[in-house]
């Protein structure tokens, strides 16, 4: 998002007029004193009052610089100077007295005065003085304004920003960084960034990345994860004791590009501005996974054709085996052991004949038809199939499948495998029986569908690699499932995520355009 940020308004002097107040009992004094400063600075507001008590009421119009008699009726003007400026935090207070003391002098301006004023004061001295008070003020003002800018445009910026103290703990977090963090500004504040959100594999780098900041006064860069971590919630408590398996990852991990620089001011202070660069990341990775498919390319394909016709005559002569067993001498425990052999030879081919028609599946380049596809009722034909398999896993289906609405444009064969290819993938998980939710829903310009287990799930840091090619963690796994799932899904311009957690069954979300 740029940032388009408003132009800083003029200082606060050129739009309003500097005011002054002249707090003094004699009335005499506080009349000359009114000339002497208007006359001296023109377009200046006075006020006078002659009372401690009057000038905390004259005092709620606004003042910049008060001028308070030090001896007045009903206090002292040393005792005025913070009720004063409560009022009007950015002012500063002139005490005038007719003796000199030093001590008087310098227990009025511990007591916080701008300055300390005789009465037998030169009208040039004087202005000069109230001038400079007001420059102050408004340089107050100023610095007030660019602070309050500062912080907004830190707080609406799309970036991350953060700062570190020497030991690492947040002194300042934005709103966007706390969002991603799962927190708010203020609950991040003395937080120690490593226990609270940096994944444990990525301590090394940015603990080096920091040192370099501090040691050599250099900007550094430095990517890492950023998480809201599960069991760390509950304010600067939690995480204490060095137990770093209480912070865990959680699966929404986003990958941050860090540019750290050492604070100007104060020592180890390092701010951190942080770029989310997840989705760069992700669409860097699937290219990457498809160039690699395109790599294993025309020569692969023509030897997975190659393969499978020696393997279809191995198929043939195995049946033929099969069938020649029955009628060999030899007693039923040989019989038995060699029919044993032949089928786990059978089952093998079986397997490599899956594998190689998942992968041609993949590599082939092939366009994909655009027609109306009902994915309620495409849904339900697939559970029709795998109704047996699940029955006799234990697995309970519940169908949420809407008759209305919900047809995409795409290719009908092919969305059938990505749903037979994540029901298959569900069913296997849950070994141990559970139940099959699958839902479709129109979502905005999008239908989805979402396929639910109550499976074992998927570690965390392994969601990131279920979707490359050949990654499998069964036994007889192709891993090729899911690419396939993957392609056909960005073919149709739509998107797929998985949330799971370990224990905790997984979701799998398909989301196609309704392609009007
Ligand atoms: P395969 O099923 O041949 O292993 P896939 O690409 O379909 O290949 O899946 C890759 C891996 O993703 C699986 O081996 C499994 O570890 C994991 N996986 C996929 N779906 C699920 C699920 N519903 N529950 C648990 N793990 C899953």
């Amino acid at each position: 998002m740029p940032i388009s940020s408003p132009p800083i308004p003029p200082a606060r002097s050129a739009t309003s007029r500097r005011r002054v107040l002249i707090v003094d009992d004699n009335t005499e004094l506080g009349d000359t004193l009114r000339a002497v400063i208007a006359s001296g600075i023109p377009g200046i507001a006075i006020e006078t009052a002659e009372s401690g008590a009057a000038a905390l009421v004259k005092a709620k119009k606004g003042f910049d610089v008060a001028i308070v008699d030090v001896k007045l009726p009903d206090a002292s003007g040393i005792d005025l100077i913070t009720p004063l400026r409560a009022v009007s935090p950015f002012s500063e207070v002139l005490l005038l007295t007719g003796f000199a003391s030093v001590d008087a002098a310098i227990g009025a301006l511990r007591s916080g005065a701008f300055a300390f004023v005789l009465k037998s004061f030169r009208p040039e001295e004087l202005i000069s003085i109230v001038e400079q008070a007001l420059t102050k003020v408004e340089l107050k003002h100023e610095r007030d304004e660019l602070e309050r800018r500062y912080r907004d445009l830190v707080e609406v910026t799309d970036v991350l920003v953060v700062a570190l103290s020497g030991s690492d703990e947040v002194a300042l977090m934005n709103r966007k960084a706390a969002s991603l963090a799962g927190t708010t500004s203020d609950q991040a504040l003395g937080r120690s960034i490593f226990e609270a959100w940096i994944p444990p594999e990525d301590h090394a780098a940015l603990r080096a990345a920091l040192a370099t900041t501090r040691a050599q006064r250099r900007t550094t860069e430095v990517e890492t994860g950023f998480a809201e971590a599960r069991g760390a919630r509950g304010g600067a408590a939690a995480g204490e004791g060095g137990d770093a398996n209480a912070a865990q990852p959680s699966p929404r991990a986003r990958r941050i590009r860090w540019h750290l620089s050492p604070s100007r001011e104060s020592g180890d202070l390092v701010y951190g501005i942080g770029i989310d660069v997840t989705e760069r990341r992700a669409l860097e990775k699937r290219a990457a996974d498809a160039e690699a498919l395109s790599a294993m390319g025309e020569l692969a394909m023509n030897l997975a054709h190659e393969i499978r016709n020696p393997l279809n005559a191995a198929v043939l002569q195995l049946h033929l085996l099969t069938r020649n067993l029955d009628r060999i001498e030899a007693d039923e425990t040989t019989r038995g052991a060699l029919k044993d052999r032949t089928r786990i030879v059978g089952d093998e081919i079986g397997r490599l004949n899956r594998l190689l028609t998942e992968f041609l599946e993949l590599a082939r380049p092939r366009g994909i038809a655009r027609e109306p596809v009902h994915l309620p009722r495409l849904a339900d034909e697939v559970l029709d199939l795998e109704e047996e398999s699940a029955k006799g896993r234990g697995v309970t289906i519940v169908r949420d499948l809407p008759e209305d609405g919900c047809v995409a444009i795409g290719d009908r064969e092919k969305l059938k495998q990505v749903t037979i290819n994540l029901v298959v993938n569900a069913l296997e998980a849950m070994k141990r029986g559970g139940t099959l939710t699958v839902r479709v829903r129109p979502d905005h310009e999008r239908v989805l569908m979402t396929i639910e287990d109550t499976g074992p799930g998927i570690a965390s840091e392994l969601i990131p690699n279920v979707f490359d090619p050949f990654f499998t963690t069964k036994e007889a796994g192709t891993g090729l499932g899911l690419s396939i799932v993957r392609k056909i899904v960005d073919q149709h311009g739509g998107d797929v995520e998985i949330e799971s957690e370990r224990g905790q069954g997984a979701k799998v979300m398909v989301s196609i355009p309704i392609g009007r």
